[in-house]
């Protein structure tokens, strides 16, 4: 088992928007009888649509697994998290001392593999729920949709064996839709904070250039990041806020930002 330490916090503040119609599947269990054929997941209490901080963390692992994968040959290692029918294959560590030498496990986390002597290795990265923003809200709830929050869009898929058209009403949050992000990376090993925030502004990047949630190459799911502000934070910061030395302020994830935040760890030694 690995000795790990917590050195501090990052916090990542901003707002993700919705270029296009965005798609987030709920469970079958959740669906309602006699609702759209593919409704979006909602908050049980409030009934707004909103993004699974899981689903959204998910995606991020994804896409960076596959543009690490040229040059971290180990990412090739693949574990089926599927079934043997419906096989779902990602890279993942199958203990926690290999995970602190993966640039993806160690961001992401990983769960033990079925060999003697196997793991956990919990994520360093936090991903709040993403709920809409209140201006959002109040927008969404003038639409006249027959919908809550909503606007619901048919698609038609043909089926391949009988070629019959099957039309689904597929139901979306619309476009200019903007949610709050929250995303907390632990600091706890100051050789990798740089490489770490780094391989998080390029999963960031990448998401702009690809779709969250379904049917994206039907152009749903393009959304664009906002950040607010980006704030280090040393253990003695967080215990006393008196402590000025303890934290910075950034506005991106840039090189040079980041640079700020290391040097913030490195001079001060904790
Ligand atoms: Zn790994």
């Amino acid at each position: 088992m690995e000795n790990r330490m917590l050195l501090g916090k990052t916090v990542i503040d901003g707002f993700v928007i919705c270029e296009t119609g965005l798609h987030i599947g709920a469970s079958k269990e959740n669906m309602e009888i006699g609702a759209i054929d593919a409704p979006v997941v909602r908050d049980p209490v409030t009934r707004e649509p909103y993004i699974p901080g899981s689903s959204f963390k998910g995606k991020l692992r994804t896409l960076l697994e596959k543009a690490l994968s040229p040059s971290e040959p180990k990412l090739l290692k693949k574990r089926n998290i599927g079934t043997d029918k419906n096989p779902v294959k990602i890279h993942v560590c199958d203990n926690s001392n290999e995970a602190t030498s993966c640039k993806l496990c160690r961001l992401f986390g990983s769960t033990a593999g079925r060999a003697e002597g196997s793991d956990n290795f919990p994520s360093r990265l936090i991903v709040r729920d993403l709920y809409l923003t209140p201006e959002s809200v109040e927008r969404l709830s003038d639409i006249d949709t027959g919908l809550q929050y909503t606007e619901w869009k048919f698609e038609n898929a043909i089926d391949r064996v009988t070629s019959a058209a099957n039309p689904r009403q597929i139901e979306r949050v619309p476009r200019g839709a903007e949610f709050k992000l929250e995303v907390i990376y632990n600091i706890e090993d100051l050789e990798h904070l740089e490489t770490d925030l780094k391989n998080l502004k390029l999963a960031f990047e990448l998401l702009e250039l690809d779709a969250l949630g379904g049917h994206g190459s039907r152009g749903y799911g393009k959304i664009s990041f906002k950040i607010e502000k980006i704030e280090a934070m040393s253990i003695d910061y967080i215990k006393d806020k008196s402590k000025i030395a303890g934290h910075v302020v950034c506005k991106s994830l840039d090189e040079t930002e980041i640079m700020r935040i290391n040097s913030l760890f490195n001079t001060s030694k904790m």
